[in-house]
């Protein structure tokens, strides 16, 4: 691919481990949860309990939230920074969550564990270089009307200023389909494996925009091999101020951490040697029956 240079796999074919807190992305199934926007310090600290116990990898959560409309809630910027904090130190879960702006990467760099680059500034250039010289992991949304080589490209530039700590995030594309609020790309995870070492995550939540669709979406990208899941969970996904329509209930979010971990288990070691040497499933050390 052109111009890809540090982000192509021949520089590490095993593929890389991005840490953060003591989660392993990469290596161990990484599932990111938590409201679309800290809303109160009740809310964030509530869901990110329910979550923990669920099996969450990590807690996400919103304090400033790229709107379509300038008179929707924009986050509680700081205020919300300080609250997922404060989550962090009670349950242990690193915290991720986006920046907007250039000049808050520095202060928000001290507070959270990984910083998103949402969707509408993937290619937001003096953005990406910020986070590439702010120390800490970065999540890097796909561009809704980006190929997989502008992406890869937007990468390159956080890696090109000393941070090698990326993880990609497929979040669906713009089509012609309205039943679906994107169109998700999971094709895209299985490509990518052929063309970078860096971790691949899956948000099917802003993909679909459709609770209904969101565990079938999450076993896809967990069998696409994934290397992990962001959703949404609200308490009261009916009453929340930004993506009501895709966040999951806590117990929504329980069935599918058990669900997607147990397919990811079978994924990672279900394919062994024997099998597929034999063409018997017998031997498998975990079979699809494990998903509860
Ligand atoms: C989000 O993660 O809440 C978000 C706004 O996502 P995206 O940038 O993918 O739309
Ligand atoms: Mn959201």
């Amino acid at each position: 691919m052109k111009n890809l240079q540090l982000a192509k796999l021949e520089n590490n074919p095993e593929g890389t481990v991005v840490q953060a807190g003591s989660v392993r992305i990469g290596e161990d199934f990484c599932l990111i949860a938590g409201p679309c926007s800290v809303e109160s310090e009740n809310q964030t600290l509530s869901i990110a309990e329910e979550v923990k116990g669920a099996g969450a990898s990590m807690l996400r959560g919103g304090a400033f939230k790229p709107r379509s409309s300038p008179y929707s809630f924009q986050g509680l910027g700081l205020k919300g920074v300080k609250i997922l904090a404060e989550a962090r130190e009670i349950t242990g879960l690193p915290i991720v969550s986006e920046v907007l702006d250039p000049r808050d990467v520095g202060w928000m760099a001290e507070f959270v564990d990984v910083l998103q680059i949402g969707t509408r500034n993937m290619q937001n250039y003096s953005l990406l270089k910020e986070v590439g010289k702010a120390g800490i992991p970065v999540l890097l949304k796909r561009g809704m009307y980006a190929t997989i080589a502008e992406w890869l490209n937007c990468a390159e530039y956080i890696l090109s200023e000393g941070n090698p700590d990326v993880i990609l995030c497929e979040r669906g594309i713009r089509t012609f389909e309205t039943y679906t609020r994107n169109t998700l790309d999971l094709s895209a995870v299985p490509a990518l494996r052929e063309l970078t070492h860096l971790p691949v995550i899956v948000d099917p939540a802003h993909a679909t925009g459709r609770r209904s669709l969101i565990e079938p979406m999450c076993m896809a990208a967990t069998a696409s091999g994934a290397d992990g899941l962001l959703v949404e969970v609200h308490n009261h996904p009916e009453a929340a101020l930004c993506d009501s329509d895709q966040s999951l209930t806590p117990d929504d979010f329980k069935r599918l951490a058990r669900r997607a971990n147990a397919l990811w288990r079978f994924m990672k070691n279900g394919w062994g040697e024997r099998d597929r040497n034999e063409k018997d499933s017998t031997g498998m050390k975990f079979s699809l029956e494990d998903i509860p």
